[in-house]
């Protein structure tokens, strides 16, 4: 490493919030390092690094109530998933989760790392936006975090909103009704395991009593430059019931609303077709259960 880099490692939130306020550097925060490590050529320019494994409240802490609950942004992917709370609350995050890369990289790779990284092919970014969590953002000033949704933070391919000195501290999501909740999520990728997605969907709602469907959340990643949630098509499933009809119209609708777009691993009119494709899979299987 370069003489003139310079490493802190503070020991609390406190110490990193004073940090940061005090010293206007272009920080570069590192927490699991699985995106940064590979990012040899803007790894190698980089000057001022936090490591924020150092600091227990984001790397190691996961706060619950009967409300929410808030996951540290640096807790590694394997406490996420491990977690009974989580387990029990989320299991639309933990399948999200236990998806990525390998046990290697879940025992390292975080939530924090997985947005701020920006990248479409994010794996929890599609379920946060599903799960409409907060994401919350310091320094803190006079205590309080800022709060943003995924969608807010993400500006586009490897870009965030997110300043030179704030950094993400927690993903607060509410507790939600358990009672006739329905929720998939559904990564396609070139092989079954370590894999970046071409396509993941994520889909979370709620059936009325009757099992007409009372509301519907479907977001996708890797198929246009940010997360969106994708009200057309909601908006065609929300007080209705599943029929083939339904399903038929749903898939058709999600293919004109999404903007996908051409990349190395896929083109656009592919994207199209298979997110149609996983869509009508998903409440074909909720119509059949
Ligand atoms: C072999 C391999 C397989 C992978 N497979 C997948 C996959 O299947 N799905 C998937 O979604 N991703 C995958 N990834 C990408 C990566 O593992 C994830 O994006 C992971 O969540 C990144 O987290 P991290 O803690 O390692 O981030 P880091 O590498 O530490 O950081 C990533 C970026 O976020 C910034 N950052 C990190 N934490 C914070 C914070 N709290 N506040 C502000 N900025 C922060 C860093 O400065 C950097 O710019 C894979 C990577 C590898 C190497």
């Amino acid at each position: 490493m370069k003489n003139d880099v310079s490493v802190l490692r503070p020991k609390n939130i406190k110490e990193l919030d004073q940090i940061l306020l005090r010293n206007g550097a272009q920080w570069t925060f590192v927490a699991g390092g699985t995106d940064l490590l590979v990012r040899k050529q803007s790894w190698r320019q980089t000057t001022h690094i936090i490591d924020l494994t150092g600091v227990p409240e984001l790397h190691k802490r996961i706060e619950t109530d009967n409300r929410r609950a808030r996951i540290g942004a640096a807790v590694p992917y394997s406490v996420v998933i491990n977690h009974p709370f989580i387990k029990a609350h989320f299991p639309i995050l933990c399948q999200a989760c236990s998806q990525i890369g390998s046990i290697q990289i879940q025992n390292r790779g975080t939530i924090g790392g997985n947005i701020a990284n920006a990248s479409p092919a994010g794996d929890t970014l599609p379920v946060l936006a599903v799960l409409d969590a907060d994401i919350l953002v310091g320094p803190a000033q006079t205590g309080d975090f800022k709060r943003f949704k995924v969608n807010e933070i993400m500006k586009g391919p490897g870009q965030t909103g997110l300043q030179a000195n704030q950094y993400i501290a927690y993903i607060e999501i509410p507790v939600l009704k358990a009672k006739n909740q329905f929720w998939a999520f559904r990564k396609i990728g070139q092989r079954a395991a370590i894999a970046i997605s071409k396509l993941s969907l994520a889909v979370l709602g709620w059936f009325e009593e009757d099992r007409k469907i009372r509301e519907i959340r479907i977001a996708t990643g890797s198929v246009a430059p940010v997360i969106s949630r994708h009200e057309k098509t909601e908006k065609i499933l929300t007080g209705q019931f599943l029929s083939e009809k339904l399903i038929e119209q749903a898939a058709e609708t999600i293919k004109q609303e999404i903007d996908p777009i051409s990349d190395v691993r896929s083109t656009a009119a592919y994207r199209r077709e298979i997110t149609a494709n996983v869509l009508r899979d998903v409440l074909y299987a909720l119509l059949k259960a």
